[in-house]
């Protein structure tokens, strides 16, 4: 996802992640780094999520929905797995 940066309108901000731990540490890890993640600006630095604009926002807030909602559909498929493996 392409965004200018709200403060000086020059450069395109990227997703960072504010720690390496959530790669480590799995799923929970994984949606923890995402919730955390904040945006960088070459010239600004860090830039919280409520300075962009509110279809940015939402449209991250619509995309981490879609990656908890997928990683509780993962864990839960992985849950009926190991219960119908202990049924057998
Ligand atoms: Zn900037």
């Amino acid at each position: 996802m392409e965004q200018l940066c709200p403060r000086c309108h020059e450069q395109q901000v990227a997703k960072s992640s504010t720690s390496n731990a959530g790669r480590h540490a799995g799923l929970i890890g994984l949606l923890i780094a995402n919730s955390a993640a904040s945006y960088n600006c070459p010239a600004c630095g860090k830039i919280p999520l409520a300075e962009f604009p509110e279809e940015f926002q939402s449209g991250v807030k619509r995309k981490r929905t879609l990656s908890i909602l997928g990683a509780a559909g993962v864990f839960a498929l992985i849950i009926v797995l190991l219960f119908v493996r202990e049924m057998m």
